[in-house]
């Protein structure tokens, strides 16, 4: 078999795309396949599909698998249309998604090395810069997100975790072992004291909302208010909880203390999740779970510059996503 047809068949280059040329340096421990598209080849618009005339071509370059022990790269002339309706753009190859400087199945290796060590690792072992490393990350989240399809969970957990010091914290809703939201705000703060049991409350909390309660005419009805609120987690009949929810929700909205009914609004929209809640008997076992996954990701890439890389880490680990490129499987 001549050299050609052996990278065709080894990198899977398929009509109406071929290998043109393969340069091999061995002492350098690379080798540059070149790609050409077949003569007469019908050029379409990668948006639309509308037959198009062509423009120019570009040169560009991918890192694929290495091959035989040698760091290998595809290389093309990459064909750039031009449609009527969506200007001048690039055609779409079979072995890369638009705008990677990788292969799918390159892209896939490095997906899976993130699954096991921190950007940071990764790029050492691989020899990419971090940036070119979080790009693949953040493709395969926002695909692995496009692409999920959630069915309503029967429990989910909410938790708040850290994303830096001094009360920097996200929230992260959780279902089945897996996140399905971080929200870069933290959950109601101190609010959540109002519906805590006062049982639950540390020493410090107890002392500082027993002075609270017992300040001022107003702080005491709001205590009253949230007591009431407190008795209504023990229901175990859904009709009644609902029932007893929805007079409390009266009379605290129209309590005339605006943090009370600022509270009361909230839990009017998540009225559903508090009955199943207390129905179902939640537990944030789960959640802490996922919190100690969490803090595992957090010292393993020595912190996030910021929250959105930090989310996207959370995603990528726990989000239980689907993050190969398209078409590859494992
Ligand atoms: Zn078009």
């Amino acid at each position: 078999m001549r050299d050609k047809e052996l990278y065709q068949q080894i990198l899977g280059i398929q009509a109406p795309w071929k290998v043109s040329d393969k340069e091999m340096d061995i002492k350098a421990g690379k080798v540059k396949v070149h790609v050409e598209q077949k003569l007469g080849t019908k050029q379409t618009c990668p948006k639309c599909g509308a037959r198009c005339p062509g423009y120019d071509r570009r040169r560009r370059q991918w890192q694929h698998l290495d091959t035989c022990q040698l760091k290998t790269l595809l290389i093309a002339d990459l064909p750039r249309v031009q449609c009527a309706e969506h200007g001048v753009v690039s055609v779409h190859v079979p072995w890369s998604e638009p705008g990677s400087d990788f292969t799918v199945l390159y892209e896939a290796l490095v997906i899976d090395w993130l699954q096991e060590a921190s950007i940071q690792a990764v790029s050492r072992q691989l020899s990419f810069s971090w940036n070119a490393i979080d790009g693949i990350m953040q493709r395969a989240v926002k695909r692995g997100l496009e692409r999920r399809q959630v069915a309503p969970p029967k429990h989910i957990g909410v938790d708040e975790t850290s994303f830096r010091k001094r009360h920097d914290y996200v929230t992260v809703v959780s279902a089945e072992g897996k996140v399905l939201h971080v929200a870069n705000e933290r959950k109601k703060g101190s609010k959540y004291d109002w519906l805590t049991n006062p049982g639950n409350l540390s020493h410090k909390r107890q002392r500082s909302f027993k002075l609270l309660r017992e300040s001022t005419l107003k702080t005491a009805r709001a205590w009253a208010i949230k007591d009431l609120a407190m008795r209504l987690w023990s229901d175990v009949s859904r009709t009644w909880a609902e029932k007893r929810w929805k007079q409390w929700l009266s009379w605290a909205l129209r309590c005339r203390l605006e943090p009370v009914k600022k509270v009361a609004k909230t839990i009017k929209e998540h009225l559903w999740g508090i009955l199943n809640a207390i129905i179902l008997k939640v537990s944030n076992g789960p959640s802490e779970s996922i919190n100690s996954r969490i803090k595992t990701i957090k010292i393993r890439s020595r912190g996030f510059q910021n929250k959105a890389r930090f989310r996207n880490a959370i995603y990528c680990h726990l989000g239980g996503l689907v993050l190969y490129p398209q078409g590859v499987c494992r």
